[in-house]
């Protein structure tokens, strides 16, 4: 019945809700936009809170639909980690991350880390180590450039295998974050156990530091015991001078938000990289 031309929205909205419809026709697109070459990779600084230098990037994936226009990874992305078609989606994103990185480090730019994210079910793959190798090794990048970030919600599921996963990715040389730290569960034990390089402080408690005395509490308890266990911090979401004051006089190590730059794309990026003065 879907395909009769004139009536297909009339057989639709008949029987079901226009928003599973939209989702049906929303996942029908997302399965061929990759061989569509729809999606475009952006790129955000992080920055080192003393220096002001770039440290790494953030790889945030983009959508240019042609009917619907720019949509969102927020829309996106949790429908494609619902419907599995994150597994492709996520193994372009590592592999083009790689390859752009390595494009960079080729034309003389001094090398910095590359951050990806990883949704829980291309975490809990069991293809997701040889997905990493092979971007690794196809594109030669040094392993010490690449972070995976991985939301503190995925490390609470499944703790055998992902102690495991993480250990393998430790192996290979790769740096693993915990993303939208605060967020996620209360036992803090994970943090003890699991192999992490570095901690980043989710956006909803930076936005109000400046005036929530809660949050700002908060934050200052986060970056003493990430410090505390040897891990970096990074705080998300750093959209004013009053943010940057408070996380300098609490020793945050590095920053990332629209005070100094937005995600852009790959040739916007290069340009930041050619300005910067190290
Ligand atoms: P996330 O990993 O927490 O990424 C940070 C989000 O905050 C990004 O949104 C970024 O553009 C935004 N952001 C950065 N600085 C600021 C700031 O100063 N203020 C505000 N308000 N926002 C800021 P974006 O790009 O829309 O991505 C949303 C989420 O989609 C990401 O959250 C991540 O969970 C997911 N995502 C994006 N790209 C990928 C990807 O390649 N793979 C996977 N698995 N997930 C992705
Ligand atoms: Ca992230
Ligand atoms: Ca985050
Ligand atoms: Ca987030």
């Amino acid at each position: 019945a879907k395909e009769q031309g004139g009536n297909r929205y009339q057989l639709y909205t008949a029987e079901m809700k226009s928003t599973d419809f939209e989702r049906m026709e929303l996942e029908g697109h997302l399965r061929k936009a990759i061989e569509r070459e729809e999606f475009e990779l952006y790129f955000q600084p992080k920055l080192h809170l003393h220096s002001s230098g770039i440290s790494g990037m953030e790889v945030l994936i983009r959508w240019h639909n042609p009917q619907r226009g720019l949509i969102s990874p927020a829309t996106f992305i949790p429908l494609a980690e619902e419907t599995g078609l994150i597994i492709p989606i996520g193994a372009w994103v590592l592999r083009h991350a790689c390859e752009q990185a390595v494009n960079w480090q080729q034309a003389g730019h001094a090398p910095v880390r590359m951050a990806v994210n990883l949704s829980p079910r291309q975490f809990l793959s069991p293809d997701l180590i040889a997905t990493v190798a092979d971007s690794l090794q196809e594109t030669g990048l040094d392993p010490k450039f690449l972070e995976l970030e991985i939301t503190e919600s995925t490390l609470m599921q499944n703790t055998e295998k992902t102690l495991n996963t993480l250990r393998r990715l430790k192996e290979m040389g790769i740096r693993i974050s915990i993303d939208d730290f605060g967020t996620g569960y209360s036992s803090l034990s994970y943090l003890k156990r699991f192999p992490f390089d570095m901690l980043k402080i989710d956006q909803a408690f930076v936005r109000d530091i400046a005036h929530d005395r809660k949050d700002a509490e908060i934050v200052a308890a986060i970056i003493s015991l990430a410090h505390s266990l040897d891990l970096d911090v990074v705080a998300e979401g750093v959209e004013t001078e009053e943010q940057l004051a408070f996380l300098r006089a609490h020793g945050c190590d590095e920053i990332q938000g629209y005070l100094f730059h937005r995600p852009m794309p790959a040739r916007e990026f290069e340009r930041v990289l050619l300005d910067r003065t190290e």
